[in-house]
């Protein structure tokens, strides 16, 4: 599907599909007065708590607090995103969904969605009937892997070689230009196209809706580099990409909290062990994109570290992006690894009750703030604690204005002996802002994918700037510099919506975020959300 969706369909929608037809298919629900009534399928409800209002349209659970419109619902239930969602109910309506606007690269990433797709159906058959195949099964095996986890995650098998995709999807000059672009082969020096990924588990990499957009593979012995991931393409960004957010959000019904670990072995081996709520970063450290779209999905991250050294220093960089990520609504806590372990063999070792309660005891984001910076201080001495809180408080002014916050200079005022009105007035004379709207395109993920359309995301295109200036800025291991939010300082240049004319959503939902910056320093629920958006296409 390529352009936008015009509001004026999503009206269209909510005219013609009955939200009590679309919810009672999936949830049973009995009349009562005007309104119908069920056990809300977003909470452990043991009284009928969940009321659907044909009139408004709208559904709430007065026990867990759910509440949205027909789109919301479809989002949340069938754990689909907007374009999916109202792809759903038109196909229910007898509609096609009309776009505006077509974008001229949409064919394009439609090819490579499909040549994409095309190879991970090639990897997994070979994983199954490969005549070579055995190393790659047996390596499975060693690591304790089920055929089903092994079918959940998708993963396959790049035999060796050099021209297996050409082989199994063909070598036409169409075929091969797309799987160079889709970072599937590789060109040499002498011009010579290959296959990129050869003996290999290959662990297919999808985006939020379930497509195949890029691969990762592990060689089977000890050559190198060990893992391999796809390069950046038009459907792969690695620093708004998550390993395992889409196989978590299948996996549990609600997503209480996500584990954020290295590599996607730990992703698929923790899922064996039975905690399927782990996602992984890509060869990059956590950004403040992979964080945004965290906070949309769950209301706690925990990030693992190393328990060493370096592991602490990756810690306290990591801090610096999530600061202003934190608020009442989502905490993040930090889990530090025992030495020489990773969360594969931690879990491996201790069994699941044990991790878990691991996870249980991780240290909150406010606490493993001031024992970093404690490192480098001695608390014992007048100056130890003065320095505490010279480098603590500049760090606590990057969180948004909170009770978290303001717990947070609680502890730091009790731990350095400083009185609490003291450290107000320096955060005051500190200037640092805590999030502003200008900050919030960084987490907004780039999404270069137009056929994609996520109205959340849209509504910040005309903010965002060259996206290939942002993307030169995120280098490997560095974190997603502080320095990206000033390049986004420039001021928006959308025009506001007129009331008296209609406005595309896009315009609407950036007005309304501009007036309401809060809606965006402070995560909330995809419910909330998509109600939003509903209300906005409906006004
Ligand atoms: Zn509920």
């Amino acid at each position: 599907m390529a352009g936008r969706i015009p509001d004026s369909f999503i009206e269209t929608l909510n005219d013609r599909v009955n939200i009590v037809d679309v919810i009672s298919t999936r949830v049973p629900l009995k009349k009562s007065g005007r309104e119908y009534h069920g056990r809300c399928p977003f909470h452990d409800d043991s009284s009928p708590s969940f009321s659907v209002s044909p009139d408004k349209q709208v559904y709430h659970c007065f026990g867990c607090g759910a509440s949205g419109g027909l789109i919301s619902f479809i989002m949340e239930y069938d754990k689909v995103d907007f374009v999916s969602a109202i792809e759903n109910l038109a196909s229910l309506a007898g509609l096609e969904v009309p776009t505006e606007a077509a974008d001229p690269e949409a064919g394009q990433r439609k090819a490579l969605y499909e040549i994409v797709e095309r190879a991970d159906q090639a990897f997994r058959k070979a994983l199954k009937s490969n005549p070579n195949r055995v190393r790659a099964v047996d390596y499975l095996k060693g690591r304790g892997l089920t055929g089903t986890i092994a079918h959940r995650f998708g993963l396959g098998y790049a035999p060796d070689g050099w021209r297996f995709l050409y082989d199994q999807l063909g070598n036409d000059a169409q075929t091969k230009k797309q799987l160079l672009e889709a970072g599937l082969t590789v060109v040499n020096a002498q011009g010579r196209e290959y296959d990129r990924f050869r003996e290999r588990v290959m662990f297919p990499i999808r985006d939020i809706r379930g497509r195949t957009i890029a691969f990762g593979g592990r060689v089977l012995d000890d050559s190198k580099p060990k893992y391999l991931n796809s390069p950046e393409t038009k459907l792969f960004h690695k620093s708004d990409t998550l390993y395992g957010l889409y196989e978590a959000r299948q996996a549990c019904r609600s997503l209480d909290r996500v584990l954020v670990v290295e590599g996607y072995m730990d992703v698929v081996a923790l899922a064996q062990f039975g905690i399927d709520f782990a996602v992984a970063t890509l060869g990059t450290a956590l950004t403040g994109q992979h964080l945004d779209r965290l906070s949309r999905q769950t209301a706690q991250v925990i990030v693992c570290f190393d328990g060493d050294k370096a592991g602490r220093t990756a810690a306290k960089r990591a801090l610096d992006t999530m600061l202003p990520f934190l608020s009442d609504e989502f905490s993040i806590r930090f889990l530090f690894l025992p030495d020489g372990h990773d969360p594969d063999s931690l879990v491996r070792d201790e069994g699941n009750e044990a991790f878990l309660s691991r996870l249980n005891d991780a240290l909150p984001a406010s606490e493993a703030l001031i024992r970093l910076l404690s490192d480098d201080v001695d608390l014992t001495k007048i100056d130890g604690r003065a320095r505490l809180t010279a480098l603590a408080l500049p760090k606590i002014a990057k969180v948004p204005a909170s009770i978290y916050r303001s717990l947070m200079l609680d502890s730091l005022s009790e731990l350095s002996g400083t009185r609490r009105t003291d450290l107000d007035a320096r955060l005051r004379d500190l200037h640092i802002e805590p999030t502003t709207v200008e900050s919030v395109p960084t987490a907004i993920p780039p999404q270069n994918d137009g056929s994609d359309i996520d109205v959340e995301i849209a509504s910040f295109e005309s903010l965002r700037p060259d996206e290939d200036a942002l993307f030169s800025d995120f280098s490997e291991s560095v974190e997603p510099p502080i320095e990206i939010e000033d390049e986004i300082d420039a001021p928006p240049t959308l025009q506001f919506p007129d009331p008296n004319k209609p406005e595309p959503l896009v315009n609407r939902l950036l007005w309304l975020v501009l007036q309401n910056p809060t809606l965006l320093t402070e995560p909330f629920s995809i419910p909330e959300r998509s109600r939003l958006i509903n209300i906005q296409a409906l006004s």
